[in-house]
């Protein structure tokens, strides 16, 4: 279990790197990402800082946000016609969306299969990324 003065280290180890300061509501906000892995919109992430911080503006969310993408600690992820959702899980992995629920799950992508997928690029196209999308409905594990 990671506490919370380590998840606030790594946080502020991380945005010094890109030259940005720790804020308490990029902490907090870094924070409610990672408690509820469930790729949360920006609307999702206000209402849960909200109770902690009740001044919080719905702008310094989008800012903060925006912060932990650009200093690669947070993903953004776009399935089409809905809001950006943020991920707080850097490996490597796929999402599948549950056309049912609206729920977006983690799927780890193994580097093995990630190498394959690039090596079907032509060699003059160098991807800096790859989105892998699945659509569908998730039946409960067996
Ligand atoms: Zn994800």
């Amino acid at each position: 279990m990671v506490s919370n003065t380590d998840l606030s280290d790594a946080l502020a180890q991380r945005l010094s790197d890109s030259g940005l300061r720790s804020t308490p509501q990029r902490e907090v906000i870094y924070n409610v990402l990672l408690t509820k892995r469930d790729h949360p919109t920006a609307e999702d992430v206000f209402a849960r800082v909200k109770p902690e911080m009740p001044m919080i503006s719905i702008a310094t969310v989008y800012n903060c946000l925006e912060t932990l993408v650009q200093c690669n600690l947070v993903r953004a992820v776009n399935f089409e016609r809905g809001p950006t959702r943020y991920c707080p899980n850097l490996h490597p992995h796929a999402h599948f969306h549950d056309e049912q629920t609206g729920a977006t799950h983690d799927i780890d992508l193994p580097d093995s299969l990630l190498g394959q997928v690039k090596s079907i690029l032509p060699p003059n196209f160098d991807a800096s990324s790859v989105e892998i999308i699945f659509r569908g409905k998730a039946r409960p594990a067996a």
